[in-house]
Order: C-alpha cells, then structure tokens, then sequence
C-alpha cells in the first residue's frame, strides 16, 4: 500500500518522466508500424489472476496504454485483437503483416503445483523464437524492452527455466530475463520479428495489485514501448524515476 504523501510526489514523479518519453522524437516520414498483439481473447482468456480476473483483461489494459505511448513518439499501430474476438493464433500473424514489428501482450501464470499460493513467483518475462523470420532482430528488441524494464525497477522472473515439466524453456539472456519459445505460434508465424512480453506475474496478489495500479501500468507500458522504439532505432528518454518499491 502506498502512503498518500510518497503517493503525490510519486504520481508527479511517474506522470513527468511518462511526459518526458512522447518528446518530438524525430521519426520522420517513416511508415513504421508496430502491431501490438493482445494475448488471449474474450471466449479463450488465458490465465487466472489471484483475485480471480482473467488475464485478457490485463493484457488489453496494459495493450491500449503501449498503443497510447508509442502513438506518442509517433509510432503507428495495429492493434490485433482489442476487441476479445481473435481465437485463432494463426489469424493474428496474418492480421500482422505488413507490420515491421509484432509485439504480443501478456500476463504470467506460474505451474499449477505451485497454485493456488504465489507468493514468490515476481516479474518479467520476454519471448523471441529462433523460427521467426527474423531472429536476430527479435531478440535484439527483446533485449532492448528488458532493459528498459530493468531501469525502472522491475526484475526478471526466471521460473520459466526450472528444469520441470511445462517449463524449461532455454534462456537467451538470463540477466535480463529473456528466453527462446522456439514454437510459439504468434512469434513462429509471425512474417516480422516478433516478441512476446509477460509483464507481470498475476497468480501472485502483489504482483496483480502492483499491475491493476494505472501509473503502475503506464510506466511498464512507457518501458515496452520505449524499448521497442530504441530496437526501432529511435533516440529517447529522458530521467528515469523506479516503479513504487513496495510492490517489489
Ligand atoms: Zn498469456
């Protein structure tokens, strides 16, 4: 919980630097799009949080909050799949095309032996396949949004590479978090490079309290997006204040 002096100061704090990152970049003429991907859908909505919400809904606020900030730096987007009506993995790779980057937007679940407790499980996580068409520029992009992910405070979660059923997934790059998910049909059949991001662990009630708090929200978002526009080749950003501590 936060205390509501350190609250004001943190909003002003939070609110400049989301300022300081919609500076006039100079994009130009360019026609970049990014398709942002909302994971899961309406009739097949992915995850449960602690408190019972599923994660579509995660996934199409922090979504609309990415769109918001990379419109700001003047980077086009698709948005696939904001209405909760995109059932078939495959008809979002195709609704991508064109697109020079396919972000999927996610919230993470842990192993159903370590449900319905938690509590230890906090996070980030970034996906690239080495099927992609592009490779090298996925991860180089997932990279570029774990770092950006770090400079505000959050930590990777590495749970996906425990050596268990359901998981041991390779790491590309274990200080940062992000992993190789070969077969992952968004990022496998995607005809641009592709990355998937799990922002926040919502089976863990801190982490799904710290990811349903707006300004919580907006800075991750601003950090997705300010690490997509660096993988672009964007200059950016200005200071960088940490997401509030007593979530993590
Ligand atoms: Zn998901």
């Amino acid at each position: 919980m936060l205390n509501r002096g350190s609250s004001r100061v943190r909003q002003r704090v939070v609110q400049a630097w989301l300022a300081s990152t919609v500076v006039a970049v100079s994009w130009g003429a360019s026609a970049t799009v990014v398709a942002v991907d909302v994971g899961h859908s309406l009739a097949k909505p992915g995850s449960t949080s602690a408190s019972g919400r599923p994660e579509f809904e995660y996934n199409r606020a922090l979504a609309e909050d990415v769109i918001a900030q990379l419109a700001g730096v003047g980077i086009k987007t698709r948005a696939i799949g904001l209405n909760g009506e995109m059932d078939v993995l495959t008809a979002r790779t195709q609704a991508a095309k064109g697109a020079d980057l396919l972000l999927s937007i996610h919230h993470d679940s842990v192993q159903r032996q370590y449900l319905p407790v938690a509590d230890h499980f906090t996070g980030f996580g970034v996906f690239a396949s080495r099927k992609n068409f592009d490779p090298d520029t996925s991860l180089r992009c997932s990279t570029a949004i774990a770092d950006r992910m770090l400079a505000i405070g959050r930590t990777p979660s590495l749970h996906h590479a425990e050596p268990i059923k359901g998981e041991n997934r390779p790491l590309a790059d274990a200080r940062r978090g992000v992993y190789w998910f070969d077969d992952l049909i968004v990022l496998k059949t995607a005809t641009q490079p592709a990355v998937l991001v799990e922002a926040a662990i919502i089976v863990n009630p801190m982490e799904e309290r710290m990811i349903s708090d707006a300004l919580n929200r907006k800075l991750i978002a601003s950090a997705i997006a300010a690490g997509v526009t660096q993988c672009l080749r964007t200059g950016v950003l200005g200071s960088r204040p940490s997401i509030n501590g007593n979530y993590w």
